[in-house]
């Protein structure tokens, strides 16, 4: 199964995201989508080295907290996506969920985001100019084009079951309010601790 993500951010052409990596010596995307999978071992998901360096920059101009991803469709069977997306902030469905969306997604880009879209768009090349105005870049009357909303699916990208990417809510007990790192040690830890046997639990809200 694939990934599903609403984020808050902003389009982009991948030949213009990668040449602006590149012209900062970070490595290209080349289309590909993160990996947002723990690696064994480590409690920490990996944080790839794009989103490394937007968040630096991003502290740079006064977002000390930022969470900026990269995003990029892909779906089996078809060629790769021509557009990835940058986000400041993004919600990532498993099953169901409500979605506040003034707290969560909210419509206002922090601080250094929209210069960061001008910075980035501004690396396209001449006649590359019809790709900065295709469906989906720009919004409507009255919105920030930095701060649109969309949901992107990821084939063969899954779902992360652990901190930073799901609340704390959903990983805590019902029973004794401890809380985990991981909806799977969660699980282990109500049938240990509480006797709940249901396999493949479907979540409440996420
Ligand atoms: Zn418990």
């Amino acid at each position: 199964m694939g990934l599903t993500t609403i984020l808050r951010g902003f389009k982009v052409p991948i030949a213009v995201l990668d040449r602006f990596l590149v012209s900062n010596g970070v490595e290209e995307t080349y289309g590909i989508p993160p990996s947002l999978l723990r690696i064994p071992g480590s409690s920490v998901p990996p944080l790839d080295a794009q989103a490394t360096f937007l968040r630096a920059k991003l502290a740079a101009a006064g977002d000390a907290n930022s969470t900026a991803r990269i995003f990029i469709p892909q779906t089996q069977g078809q060629a790769r996506s021509s557009y990835g997306y940058v986000a400041y902030a993004y919600v990532m469905i498993f099953s169901q969920r409500r979605i506040d969306l003034a707290a969560e997604l909210p419509d206002q880009a922090p601080p250094g985001f929209a210069e960061l879209r001008r910075e980035i768009l501004a690396c396209a090349e001449e006649g590359e100019q019809a790709l900065l105005q295709v469906a989906g870049m720009h919004g409507g009357e009255g919105e920030d084009d930095a701060s649109l909303l969309y949901i992107v699916l990821t084939d063969e990208r899954e779902f992360p079951f652990s901190r930073p990417f799901m609340r704390e809510s959903d990983l805590r007990c019902d029973y004794c309010a401890a809380v985990f790192d991981c909806w799977f040690d969660l699980q282990n830890h109500r049938s240990d601790a509480h006797g709940v046997k249901v396999l493949n639990l479907l979540p409440d809200d996420f």
